[in-house]
This record gives structure tokens, sequence and C-alpha cells, in this order.
């Protein structure tokens, strides 16, 4: 029997998925992991912008904090 784990947003352990991303984020290889001080500027940007909600960007449908994590990856609107 196949049993599907997380197809509703009721059914999502957020704190347990929170922590993966942050794994993600943690492991990622130094050569492709954005600079500190410009993942804080990033995110700074995004805190402050009207399409953050809930942690994601509503243009691009990233989590901005794992976005913002890849040193090649961009804002959608080219706020960073
Ligand atoms: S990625 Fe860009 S558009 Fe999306 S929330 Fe961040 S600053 Fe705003």
């Amino acid at each position: 029997m196949r049993v599907c784990k997380g197809c509703l947003i009721r059914d999502i352990d957020y704190k347990k998925e929170y922590q993966n991303m942050y794994d993600y984020i943690n492991g990622l290889d130094e050569e492709i992991k954005t600079d500190e001080s410009v993942y804080k500027m990033r995110l700074q940007t995004c805190k402050d912008c009207d399409a953050l909600i809930n942690g994601m960007c509503k243009y691009c449908g990233c989590f901005v904090e794992m976005r913002a994590a890849i040193s090649h990856n961009s804002c959608p609107y080219k706020k960073w």
C-alpha cells in the first residue's frame, strides 16, 4: 500500500521540515554557498519586501532562505 505522508498542509511536521531546510543550507558546498554578509543582506531585503509570505516569495515560490543561500541565485525581481 502506498502512503502519502505530506499531501495536506495540516499533516506537515513543520518543525521537522524547517530543520531539514536548515540542514540543507548548512550542508551546501562552500563553493556555491553565499557569503554570510551577502546572505544577511539578501534576507533583509526579502524581509522588507511585500512579496514575502510565510518565508516564501510569492513570485518564485521558493523559501527565500534556501534560494538566497546559493550564490548564483537571484531575486526574480532583481532586488538582490
Ligand atoms: S526574492 Fe525578491 S521578490 Fe521575492 S521576497 Fe525576496 S526580495 Fe521580494
